[in-house]
């Protein structure tokens, strides 16, 4: 499809290199994807604690349960703040998710690998993007990916004409 291929030449958003997830993860406000090869997937928001008089301030880990991208999640349990390094994830209390819920178990497991310096294969970890039409959250990695919400992207598809298929000016070209 022309769409399709306009689109792919747009795709500014690539999944994030593993290395980087722990710079992600505790950033202070971060909105993560992690999709599995099956096509599964969880949206983690994790948020640091504001300061405080108390020393510590720990990360709180919520998961995306409804259909708004900002705002419906589910608290699912915290990181420690280990003297300002960011510690074990541990659900307390206030979680909403039983231990064994696919989430926390996922969550876990990811941020183990991340801590340790792992890669998380075969998960693929997506920073949040935003609609570059409308400016609205991006979540789902294949909008990420193109950079336009589902119903945007219908927009955009509409736009695309054929042609255009010129050589790049020597500037754009790779030194030979
Ligand atoms: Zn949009």
């Amino acid at each position: 499809m022309l769409g399709e291929l306009a689109l792919a030449s747009l795709s500014a958003r690539r999944p994030i290199d593993p290395t980087s997830g722990m710079a992600l993860f505790t950033a202070g406000n971060a909105i993560v994807t992690v999709a599995s090869p099956s096509g599964a997937r969880f949206t983690y928001r994790i948020q640091r604690a504001k300061e405080s008089r108390r020393p510590s301030r720990p990360w709180f880990v919520g998961v995306l349960t409804g259909p708004d991208n900002t705002a419906d999640y589910t608290y699912l349990g915290m990181i420690g703040d280990e003297g300002g390094r960011p510690g074990d994830f541990c659900r307390t209390r206030g979680s909403h998710v039983g231990e064994d819920a696919p989430s926390v178990v996922a969550f876990q497991w990811i941020w183990a690998r991340l801590r340790a310096g792992h890669s998380v294969a075969p998960a693929t970890l997506y920073h949040e993007g935003r609609c570059v039409r409308c400016a609205r959250l991006l979540t789902v990695p294949e909008s990420i990916a193109t950079g336009y919400g589902p119903e945007c992207v219908k927009v955009a598809v509409a736009l695309t004409t054929a042609g255009g298929a010129t050589a790049p000016p020597a500037w754009l070209r790779k030194p030979s």
